[in-house]
């Protein structure tokens, strides 16, 4: 599934790339805004999405400038219906440079809230589904989702935001596979408790479905990191055999 994508553009070398999937999601969105109020609803609802998903962009452009600064790699930003997902050629195992990666991320949002926040203030009332079809309800609303999207990002569920966060900081204290394990493991009760609430409280099963993508995110990548510890341990100890043999005897040559 992850095969069917399509590639924008790039931005300072990363390339920008959509998943299939998405483009249901713009139909979808499409479709619903037609139902509602024609071409101009369909218009408003595609542009509405269109600047989440910059914001979404922006976000990950945080992570993946800082990790540039850094000097590590970052191959491309892959855009699903679920949210964006920013690839490096490696993650630091250093948690201070691990720390200013994902806080970069969140940070992008709440500076966007900020600046939306001094231009137009702030709303009169706080409810995604209720703001006005104009450019000052708009502009609230753009305020209101970039808040959302920086502290649900925070919250420490690994591998999110907030789950790598606190793995960096278990990770001043403990050996990184370690911390690894800890943070998955926070991660995963909180994302099965999270599912849970989405279904049976909050009544929003794609939320529930997010979240147990995360549950499986977590997984996956601590497996990898186990997986990568155990090969490098292997190595170590192939190499410190090899050092224990002693070096041959040079060749006595006796003169008949
Ligand atoms: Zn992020």
């Amino acid at each position: 599934m992850l095969g069917w994508s399509i590639n924008l553009f790039r931005i300072r070398g990363i390339q920008l790339t959509l998943h299939g999937s998405f483009l249901l999601l713009l139909a979808y969105i499409a479709w619903e805004g037609w139902r509602e109020a024609g071409l101009e609803g369909a218009a408003w609802s595609v542009a509405i999405l269109g600047t989440f998903f910059t914001c979404v962009v922006l976000h990950e452009l945080g992570h993946s400038f800082t990790a540039m600064h850094f000097g590590i790699g970052v191959r491309r930003i892959l855009l699903m219906p679920i949210g964006g997902m920013a690839e490096f050629e490696s993650i630091p195992r250093e948690p201070r440079k691990e720390l200013l990666i994902t806080i970069a991320g969140p940070a992008v949002n709440f500076a966007i809230a900020g600046v939306l926040w001094c231009v137009v203030g702030s709303p009169s009332h706080w409810s995604l589904s209720s703001y006005e079809a104009d450019a000052l309800g708009f502009a609230h609303l753009l305020l209101h989702w970039n808040l959302l999207m920086g502290c649900f990002n925070l919250v420490p569920v690994f591998p999110m935001d907030g789950g790598r966060i606190f793995r960096a900081l278990l990770a001043t204290r403990l050996t990184y596979l370690r911390a690894t394990f800890w943070a998955a493991t926070v991660g995963k009760i909180l994302a099965v408790i999270g599912a849970l609430l989405a279904v049976f409280w909050w009544e929003t099963y794609l939320t529930a479905v997010l979240f147990l993508f995360i549950y499986y995110a977590g997984e996956k990548e601590y497996r990898a990191l186990l997986r990568r510890e155990l090969i490098e341990a292997h190595w170590r100890e192939t190499l410190a055999q090899f050092d224990a043999i002693p070096p041959p005897e040079p060749p006595v040559i006796r003169p008949d």
